[in-house]
């Protein structure tokens, strides 16, 4: 299947511009003409648990952002929130994986979403990092080659 990334991303988050109040912007450095091989439905899976992550962990504006990179492009979901420690950060992508049992617990949830979204990623050759800092929040970037 041949996707559209930039109009899949730019769907998503209008979606929860709709459903939130939240001041969520959107920024596009890329042609909308970038196509990706793979599962649209599971493309947008990713980017929605990244969106719904960063509005359940800050309290701020949220900024998603894509652009292209070295023949790769480059899809950034930030946030202004509490952030992930570093000692935290690799093991953040496993499942059932939670960073604060007492205060995530509050936020409800499984531990699931980010295992799931890497597990997508890389059945699409693509990658998922995270740059934080306690305090200032969370990036999340992912990696595409494109076609
Ligand atoms: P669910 O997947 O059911 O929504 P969850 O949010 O706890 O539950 P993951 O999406 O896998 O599960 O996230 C794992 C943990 O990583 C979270 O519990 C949280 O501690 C931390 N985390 C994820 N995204 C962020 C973020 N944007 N800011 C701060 N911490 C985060």
């Amino acid at each position: 299947e041949q996707v559209h990334i930039v109009a899949l991303l730019e769907e998503t988050v209008t979606t929860f511009q709709i459903a939130y109040t939240r001041e969520i912007t959107f920024k596009k450095d890329v042609s909308d003409e970038v196509v990706l091989t793979g599962n649209r439905d599971q493309l947008e899976q990713v980017f929605y648990i990244l969106i719904d992550n960063a509005l359940k962990y800050s309290e701020d504006k949220v900024e998603i952002g894509i652009e292209l990179e070295h023949k790769q492009v480059l899809i950034k979901v930030r946030d202004y929130g509490s952030g992930i420690p570093e000692a935290e950060q690799a093991r953040i992508f496993d499942r059932f994986y939670r960073v604060d049992k007492a205060r995530s617990r509050d936020t409800g949830g499984t531990g699931l979403g980010l295992s799931i979204a890497a597990a997508i990623v890389k059945e699409h050759q693509g990658e998922i990092t995270v740059q934080s800092k306690v305090g200032e929040g969370a990036t999340f970037v992912v990696t595409f080659p494109i076609v």
